[in-house]
């Protein structure tokens, strides 16, 4: 059987007819939509000759024995958030499908071939993303916190789990499902508007983006705006006001695709009489290489105890949030460009900013890469997500090159 990715946009559109409504799809983890989803890719998938597995997070795997254990892993995830698009998650399982049909018709592939279609990525009912995938990479840690959240029914998340076969205490043992990982492929729609502004329907993901947010407080004197010389103020705000146009600074020395966004500023006591006492600034910084992000955030720290010397001011910083970042393998990187430049004609690399289960994957310590196709207008996780039947078709040929070529460079 060659490769058809005409087939795959028509099951797309079928899934969407048997999973959406005229809000968009239904696909929320954990639901009956969910499992006539996965009932829907089983009965393709299988078609194959492929062994179907649900490990014990509930992720669905189906396995193509090739002439060696290890294997070549292509994923995706069949949920969808609530009235969502008809491409986010699916288009990459359904694509590894027409894949693994190719691959099957040709005989025993030199590297075991199976397709993943990863569970609860979007975390739509219980707000926890990547669910599947973060059992099988190991990162998934606090069984408690997870015990604890329930839905919007008040229904408890192990309960809901159970419904579908799934023991959140026995959730981690989809950890083996990783042991004999040679490589793990993903193809995306980009969920943002770089490739449609460049006018190219493929590219080639980086890794996703390391973030440091802070919360920084600037601390002065309140004192009234009439009595108060211009040299005799200590003024919050002005630490504040200096930091953001610093940032621009900052991010154009680190260099490399660096973002800093200083995205609120809270004033106190926020009058028109009077001078700034307090201004607690928000500050989100972002990079794909862990050594430059550490970088922004230090250039940015020395310039606010700089310009808190100059204003005669405190300024004390805090940690809201922090991810490292995690960068897709280099061969791959490369693989994938060759094969989006062959269906193509031309590529471009690019980092994410969303997480993907396929930084789970690469986490664990997996070689990884994923394909962006071009997504309308930047649009997704709603009903008007949209890419062009051409570039969809494209994306499952480009899948397909780079799959071929991951055989030959991992067996
Ligand atoms: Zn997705």
């Amino acid at each position: 059987m060659s490769l058809s990715p005409e087939r795959t946009v028509a099951e797309l559109r079928e899934l969407q007819e048997l999973t959406g409504d005229e809000s968009g799809a239904q696909r929320v983890a954990w639901t009956e939509t969910w499992e006539r989803a996965r009932r829907f890719l089983r009965e393709r998938a299988t078609a194959t000759g492929a062994v179907e597995e649900i490990d014990e997070a509930g992720n669905q795997w189906f396995t193509l024995a090739g002439d060696s254990e290890r294997a070549l892993l292509l994923g995706g995830h069949m949920d969808s958030v609530p009235s969502g698009g008809w491409l986010d998650g699916c288009l990459n399982v359904l694509a590894a499908v027409e894949v693994l049909r190719r691959v099957a018709a040709e005989g025993t592939p030199p590297l075991t071939v199976r397709v993943v279609s990863w569970a609860d990525e979007e975390g739509a009912r219980f707000g926890r993303s990547l669910f599947g995938s973060s059992a099988a990479g190991g990162s998934m840690a606090d069984q408690d916190e997870l015990r604890a959240r329930r839905d919007a029914d008040g229904i408890a998340l192990p309960d809901a789990l159970a419904e579908h076969g799934v023991d959140l205490d026995r959730a981690l043992g989809a950890r083996r499902q990783l042991a004999d990982a040679a490589a793990y492929l993903e193809l995306h729609i980009e969920q943002g508007p770089v490739l449609e502004s460049l006018d190219l329907p493929l590219g080639v993901v980086l890794g996703t983006f390391g973030v440091e947010r802070h919360l920084v407080t600037w601390r002065g004197q309140a004192a009234h705006a009439g009595s108060t010389p211009m040299d005799q103020r200590r003024d919050a705000l002005a630490g504040a006001a200096s930091l953001e146009l610093e940032l621009r600074a900052i991010a154009a020395e680190v260099g490399g695709g660096a973002v800093c966004t200083s995205g609120g500023v809270v004033c106190k006591p926020g009058i028109v009489t009077s001078v700034v006492e307090t201004a607690e600034q928000l500050l989100d910084q972002r990079h794909l290489d862990a050594a430059k992000l550490a970088r922004l955030l230090e250039l940015a720290r020395v310039a606010s105890e700089r310009f808190a010397r100059e204003e005669d001011i405190d300024v004390e910083w805090e940690r809201i949030w922090s991810i490292e970042p995690i960068p897709f393998d280099e061969r791959l990187i490369a693989l994938a460009d060759e094969a989006v430049v062959e269906v193509a004609g031309a590529s471009h690399r690019l980092p994410s900013g969303p997480l993907h289960d396929a930084a789970e994957v690469a986490r664990a310590g997996i070689p990884t890469v994923m394909l962006f196709v071009q997504s309308l207008r930047g649009l997704s996780h709603t009903k008007l997500e949209d890419t062009k039947e051409e570039h969809l078709e494209l994306s499952v040929r480009a899948l397909d090159r780079l799959t071929t070529k991951a055989l030959e460079a991992f067996a």
